[in-house]
């Protein structure tokens, strides 16, 4: 009998190409998973383009794997076969190309003995509904793929299509399944979650609803939202308990010009009406911000701080502008220096860690935190506000919800003891 081959994965990018990597794996049947490259007989690179830098990535880490071993297959997989893919089977850099759609026919393709370009199709939605763990608690799903925006910078929408959710009764079986199994906290994700359920009949709010029903379902967090994506029925579920009091909005920039650079659906006043309620009702906030995207010049700078000095914000996601080919941001004139936008990225980061400093230091009870793994009477966990905790403790917590009394509001986070 012929020997089976061993496949080993190279994953670029972000937590859904980690995803799609797992949509893979679970699918070989003829050939054995190895964690070691030089062992391997085909080497699936599942990659990334997000800027003209990952692209560099991916073709330099194929260029070093041939050198290396000459002898291996390279299959390219992921949003660099959509966009890259052609010129790199044409120059014969890799053996084959699979697009998105192929990953769970993967087991056929690794079987085939001659060179292939299956690009498929962008509209398709894996039939497998991958979760991560975290812990024995925690489980991240993703219910959607895909985005309908087209932000200047963004490359998304052409390398992984048009939104498309997973059906309700898939995510709920899912997560039943998980919290029978004694998961707590789910958290939704996607490439652009807030459109979940469109044009399919159901919304961000229906599902939720839906899955708090569940059994086992303690809390909910969702992963990003769009400011336009909270509408009423959104607004209706701010007090509920299984809610977690922390959302991650999108808001990518509080200055106006910056906002219709980046052809973004949101204006400032209507973002800050909208963190001033949520705020209001509760919630810690957290948001997406670019800083050094062309344009940014220093009056639109000094718009943005001012306007993010009053915003009621916790956490923030921070992103230096890298140019992305193939998208309408990299023919911008008005380009921000490097070292500018170092500057900005510094600014910004340290104006939220203040904020999120106060925030704790006037949340600091009736905290419910759910701690991860943890080792010699150290663990760690998040609260309701998304905030990070570490918690001593003699006895084993990990997976645990606890509820600390006392706790320690330091700059650089929040502790308490539980002896
Ligand atoms: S919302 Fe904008 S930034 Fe996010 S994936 Fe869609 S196009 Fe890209």
């Amino acid at each position: 009998m012929k020997a089976k081959k061993s496949v080993y994965f190279k994953t670029f990018g972000c937590r859904t190409n980690q995803f799609d990597t797992q949509v893979m794996m679970s699918k070989l049947e003829d050939s054995i998973l190895t964690q070691e490259e030089a062992e391997a007989d085909v080497v699936v690179v599942n990659s990334c383009t997000v800027t003209n830098g990952a692209d560099s990535s991916v073709r330099g880490y194929i260029n070093a794997l041939s050198r290396k071993y000459p002898g291996t297959k390279v299959i390219l997989a992921g949003c660099g076969s959509h966009s890259k893919g052609e010129s790199l089977f044409a120059d014969g850099k890799v053996f084959g190309v699979m697009g998105h759609s192929e990953k769970e026919h993967i087991n056929e393709i690794l079987a085939r003995p001659d060179r292939f370009y299956e690009i498929g199709d962008l509209s398709h939605i894996d039939t497998t509904i991958v979760e991560e763990f975290i812990g024995k608690s925690r489980a991240f799903i993703k219910i959607q793929e895909g985005c309908d925006f087209a932000c200047s910078y963004c490359i998304i929408p052409s390398v992984r299509g048009a939104a498309r959710s997973h059906t309700e009764e898939t995510v709920l079986a899912q997560i039943t399944k998980l919290a029978s199994n004694g998961f707590g906290e789910f958290i939704l994700t996607g490439t652009n979650v807030g459109s979940y359920g469109k044009g399919q009949g159901s919304s961000m709010a229906k599902l939720l609803k839906k899955i708090s029903q569940i059994r086992g379902v303690r809390r909910i967090r969702i992963g990003s939202l769009e400011p336009i994506q909270i509408d009423d029925e959104f607004m209706e579920l701010l007090s509920e308990p299984w809610m977690a009091k922390h959302l991650h909005i999108a808001l990518q920039h509080t200055s106006d010009k910056m906002l219709q650079l980046m052809n973004r659906r949101n204006d400032f006043a209507s973002d800050r009406r909208l963190f001033e309620t949520l705020a209001n009702a509760g919630y810690a906030l957290g948001t997406d911000f670019i800083v050094g995207h062309p344009g940014e010049d220093e009056s639109a700078w000094l718009e943005a701080v001012e306007r993010l000095v009053d915003l009621p914000l916790t956490h923030v996601h921070a992103f230096s502008y890298s140019k992305r080919d193939g998208t309408v941001s990299a023919s911008m004139e008005e380009i921000v220096r490097g070292d500018i936008a170092k500057a900005r990225h510094k600014e910004l980061t340290a104006l939220v860690a203040e904020k999120n400093y106060q925030f704790r230091k006037n949340h600091k009870t009736d905290l419910e935190v759910l701690l991860e793994s943890g080792k010699e009477g150290v663990f760690r966990g998040f609260d309701q506000y998304f905030n990070r905790i570490t918690i001593q403790s003699s006895e084993d917590l990990s997976g645990n919800w606890v509820f600390p009394d006392k706790v320690t509001v330091a700059e650089s986070g929040n502790t308490a003891s539980l002896m």
